[in-house]
């Protein structure tokens, strides 16, 4: 499209209003926390997703991507079930229902309770659908209380800071579902590198109008998209502060829906097996999507942030989100390598290998990954503190440990996984080979020393859809890069670990 040079106003000529698609900022005033029926019914609003080379109809009912709608409507019931409901909700001043992530936490126990809502929603899943809602939940909660920090970046009409406290009162009082989308693709990774964007892949802003900006471009990668209310598109945590960099500089959101906002699927890993043949796979399909905006509007009330590629660099740890995303991922983490341990245990013990000294170190690896997680999270709940927004917020540190050691950890968990299974992870009867002429071969080839052969088969179906399956190597991708480039947020930890008395220390002995 346009050159990386061309500010929004210079680029003016080159869209016209025709061209332009544009979308009204929906105000209803919902009650709170709403019914998975509710939720799928709002994803039939003509979004759209393409899918294996053609638009789909209704994400809802389109094979691939339907069931894992089914799973998140089935999460959003369970808000409502009492045995549940006080864990992962709260009572707002109306008296309204509303998801815990969306509370703003006033005490170090507000933070616990943010902790225990967290990992609820993850042991749903056992961790198994890493993008439930509450992670960009509470990311808005923590922008939604930074106003000080979005009044900087007001321009002329727009109140960016009272656009974002509307839009977390509009996402939190419709429990809406949200996605984000933070990644320019990059065509160079020179150019990347210096922090420039190839002005013919990344989104931009092509024209200002009274009405909004006009953004035109594609970004990556939005985790759970397809099946998401809304989506925001927040700044790239490497924008340089140059005048280059103010078309690529911005925050805004949008519904899903947006005419000219397009969404392609990667492949989908829920290829209709049964349960029992692909445990995971047919239930936790959070589906990826790149995004494309053709020339869409975005009206100002739905832009947080424009124009100051130094602002939007500090956006996420200025208002405190990125912490308070570590928390909800530590959280999830943890859950998700219990249900690791668990395995590999159930592993162990149906072939009696749980009395070997080999397999009990290769388990005890995980156990102490899982016990490292643990720790880390419950050092920095208890060190949690109040922000300079009023906010309590857990401690940084410890679950910055945490968000750079389990990209490392998971792979590992993996590994480990593998190394136990060996063939057997491949040695799967389906489903229907107990029902067929089969049947008798495999009761009696399948069986171990502690279970019957059709449990055996569905266990290790279980640690084939985590270590070897289309899934499972997803969920490795994802662990290693869902929270940015492993190189980048190791650099940040570096720099902010104090580190001077450590360094004092080696000059006082050395003298
Ligand atoms: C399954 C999955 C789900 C995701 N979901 C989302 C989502 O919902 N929303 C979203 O916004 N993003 C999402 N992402 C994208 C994620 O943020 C990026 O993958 C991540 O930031 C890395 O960027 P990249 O993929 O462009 O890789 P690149 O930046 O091209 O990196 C490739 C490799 O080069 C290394 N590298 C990069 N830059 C440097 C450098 N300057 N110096 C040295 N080494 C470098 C990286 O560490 C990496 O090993 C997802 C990614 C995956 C895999």
């Amino acid at each position: 499209m346009e050159t990386l040079d061309q500010t929004p106003q210079s680029v003016d000529a080159n869209v016209s209003d025709h061209d332009t698609h544009t979308t009204s900022n929906q105000q209803t005033s919902g009650r709170g926390i709403r019914t998975g029926a509710e939720y799928l019914a709002g994803l039939k609003d003509g979004r759209e997703v393409w899918t294996r080379g053609k638009r789909v109809d209704d994400v809802t009912s389109e094979p691939g991507i339907a069931r894992g709608a089914a799973t998140l409507a089935s999460f959003l019931d369970r808000q409502h079930d009492p045995k549940f409901r006080d864990t992962v909700t709260y009572e707002d001043a109306d008296g309204d229902r509303c998801a815990m992530a969306y509370h703003m936490p006033k005490s170090v126990e507000d933070v616990a309770a943010r902790g225990r809502s967290y990992y609820e929603w993850a042991k749903w899943s056992n961790g198994m659908f890493g993008r439930t809602p509450d992670y960009k939940n509470a990311s808005l909660m923590a922008f939604a209380s930074a106003t000080d920090f979005l009044a900087q970046g007001t321009k002329g009409q727009a109140d960016f800071a009272s656009n974002m406290t509307a839009f977390y009162d509009y996402a939190r009082k419709n429990d809406k579902v949200l996605t984000h989308t933070l990644v320019n693709p990059s065509v160079n990774f020179e150019l990347a590198a210096s922090g420039k964007f190839s002005d013919k892949v990344a989104l931009q802003v092509v024209k200002e109008t009274d009405a909004g900006i006009i953004v035109n471009g594609a970004r990556l990668l939005a985790t759970l998209g397809p099946l998401s209310d809304e989506i925001e598109v927040f700044p790239s945590t490497v924008l340089r502060g140059s005048d280059d960099n103010i078309p690529f500089a911005f925050a805004f959101a949008l519904p899903i829906a947006t005419p000219g906002l397009k969404l392609i699927c990667r492949d989908t890993y829920d290829h209709g097996k049964s349960h029992f043949d692909a445990p995971l796979a047919s239930r936790y399909e959070e589906m990826d999507a790149v995004v494309i905006f053709e020339n869409v509007l975005v009206p100002w009330e739905r832009v947080f942030m424009y124009g100051q590629p130094e602002l939007c660099n500090q956006a996420f740890n200025t208002t405190n989100a990125v912490v308070h995303m570590m928390h909800q991922v530590a959280c999830g983490k943890l859950a998700k390598s219990e249900f690791m341990v668990g395995l590999m245990c159930a592993i162990a013990k149906a072939t009696g290998r749980d009395k070997d000294l080999h397999t009990k170190g290769m388990i005890s690896e995980v156990m102490m990954m899982t016990e490292t997680v643990r720790a880390l999270l419950h050092s920095s709940e208890v060190q949690a503190h109040e922000d300079e927004y009023g906010n309590f917020i857990p401690l940084r540190g410890p679950i910055d440990t945490s968000r750079n050691l389990f990209p490392k950890m998971y792979p590992r968990m993996v590994e480990i996984l593998q190394l136990l299974g060996s063939s057997s992870l491949v040695a799967t009867p389906a489903e229907a080979d107990f029902e067929n002429d089969m049947a008798d071969d495999v009761a009696q080839y399948f069986q171990l020393t502690n279970l019957e052969s059709r449990d055996r088969v569905a266990l290790y179906r279980l640690a084939h859809d985590v270590a070897v399956s289309g899934f499972g190597s997803r969920q490795a991708l994802y662990e290693r890069f869902f929270f940015g480039p492993p190189a980048l947020m190791a650099s940040a930890y570096y720099d902010m670990y104090q580190k001077d008395e450590l360094v004092d220390r080696i000059h006082d002995f050395l003298k």
